[in-house]
């Protein structure tokens, strides 16, 4: 099928298995359901959310099995899952042996866009291993500057079925894509797409680091104007090789040095275009400056070059590429600045929740006294500590697994003073914020930036970051 091109199934009696209630779930059987597929969801769960979801559905018609994930219903022509679902499930395993198809939530979309004879909007992918969210949104911001309808959906929160077949018409999507997502998409064809990095995570649900790479690597297939990809990351540009994609499309490179030709790049502190303009071995175009950035920390350069590249793919204007970037501002908890009490600054990047996000936040700033630890998730800590040992003016862990953050400090930054924190209750944020304001001097930073996920000890990451944040500004009143 031609990439732009709509499918027309017809769902007319059709047996499609939907697997799992939840955000993606409900409206996909619902979707399916109005277009007259015998749908059936199966769902592992069966407490009484669950059962009021059922009710719902079932009153329209649609058939719920809960209690039971793992069977498949003999008559199923399709499978659609939540993105979440792992493979190796026995759902899947059935599936796999009866030739049955599995979509994802992200297949389904692309499968139904345009299905309501409207022109589908294109869409403008990124997935990546960190800095997703960001991008993410920094395009639909320079899209918005550039005066088209857009929005920032997917993997970011807002379901893409809602933006393919809701009421409001786009000229484009800037599409977050998880390594799930991508996995369970077979036919999704970008207009242009971009991985903006790749390390090591969720190994666990892909099996290994190289079905891990492949599945991200998927949103390079079929598309037709550029596949964008960071050049101080050769993976992510073997991924580009290897994408089967349409003809006339572009490899285009984003690095936060001087660009090559077909590269967006940075020239004295300007963000230039080497790759969309008319004579790309003589000229850069200026697209905007490093302090159009927010913030302007090296990988967060790196965000909005890999943006803007999908931007000027799409025809965007170079001043409203300046525009957008000028407009975004970051979602909470990254890299966020919370106060400077004394001469020390203090900054929530509590969505650092990896090793790969930690080492970019701690490459931002010159003296840091880090704040981090939490659950590892199987992470080691030896390359970050080593990476980031001449900038630690000191530490202090929190958290279940912070033992093994402090070995790789006893290894690798053997002087560098550390505060081992060994309480988990409601005020340990506080008392580590007090401990990291008695290491840090005057023009440092107090760096929240944990390497490990939270729940641990908070709800969620977000928790986390509001504590410090709490702790921090609480402390910024005493000292006003
Ligand atoms: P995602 O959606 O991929 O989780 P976010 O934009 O929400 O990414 O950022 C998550 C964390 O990853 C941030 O807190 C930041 O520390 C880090 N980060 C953001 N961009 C990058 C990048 N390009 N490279 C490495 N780490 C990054």
């Amino acid at each position: 099928m031609g990439s732009q091109e709509v499918s027309t199934v017809d769902w007319q009696g059709k047996h499609v298995t939907v697997a799992g209630l939840g955000v993606s779930g409900i409206p996909a059987a619902r979707a399916l359901h109005e277009r007259g597929a015998l749908v059936t969801v199966v769902n592992d769960g069966d407490d009484e959310r669950a059962r009021a979801q059922a009710a719902e559905l079932e009153a329209l018609g649609i058939t719920v099995r809960l209690g039971d994930g793992a069977t498949l219903p003999p008559s199923t022509e399709l499978v659609v899952t939540a993105p979440g679902w792992q493979p190796d499930k026995p759902l899947f395993l059935a599936a796999a042996e009866a030739g049955v198809p599995v979509w994802g939530d992200v297949e389904l979309a692309w499968r139904l866009r345009g299905t309501d004879g409207r022109e589908p909007a294109p869409w403008l992918a990124v997935t990546g291993t960190n800095g997703k969210t960001t991008t993410v949104r920094m395009l639909a911001s320079i899209l918005q500057a550039a005066g088209l309808r857009t929005a920032a959906v997917g993997n970011i929160g807002v379901s893409l079925l809602d933006a393919v077949l809701g009421e409001t018409e786009y000229d484009v999507l800037a599409v977050e894509l998880s390594s799930y997502q991508l996995h369970w998409a077979p036919s999704l064809r970008a207009h242009s797409a971009a991985v903006l990095n790749l390390a090591p995570d969720h190994l666990d649900w892909h099996g290994s680091m190289a079905a891990y790479a492949a599945d991200k690597g998927r949103v390079y297939e079929g598309n037709t104007v550029a596949c964008v990809y960071n050049a101080a990351d050769p993976a992510t540009e073997d991924l580009v090789r290897e994408a089967d994609v349409e003809e006339g499309c572009r490899a285009i490179g984003f690095t936060l040095g001087a660009p090559g030709p077909s590269q967006l790049g940075v020239v004295d502190g300007i963000l230039v275009d080497r790759a969309f303009v008319a004579n790309r071995q003589k000229q850069a175009q200026e697209l905007a400056e490093v302090t159009d950035v927010n913030p302007p920390a090296p990988h967060n350069i790196a965000n909005a070059l890999a943006a803007a590249a999908l931007a000027r793919a799409f025809g965007v204007e170079p001043a409203a590429v300046r525009d957008g970037l000028r407009a975004f501002r970051p979602d909470a908890h990254r890299i966020e600045h919370v106060a400077d009490i004394g001469e020390v600054a203090y900054v929530d990047d509590s969505k650092a929740t990896n090793t790969h996000a930690t080492e970019a936040s701690l490459a931002a700033y010159d003296s840091i006294v880090w704040i981090a630890g939490g659950l590892a998730k199987g992470a080691t800590f030896d390359e970050l500590v080593t990476g980031a040992a001449k900038r630690l003016r000191g530490v202090v862990l929190i958290g279940a697994d912070r033992a093994l953050i402090r070995e790789a400090l006893t290894r690798h930054a053997p002087e560098v003073p550390v505060v081992d924190l060994d309480r988990t209750d409601t005020g340990a944020m506080s008392e580590a914020v007090a401990r990291a304001a008695e290491l840090a001097r005057p023009g440092d930073t107090v760096l929240l930036a944990p390497a490990c996920a939270s729940m641990d000890m908070f709800t969620n990451y977000n928790k986390r970051g509001e504590a410090f944040a709490d702790a921090v500004r609480a402390r910024a009143d005493e000292s006003a």
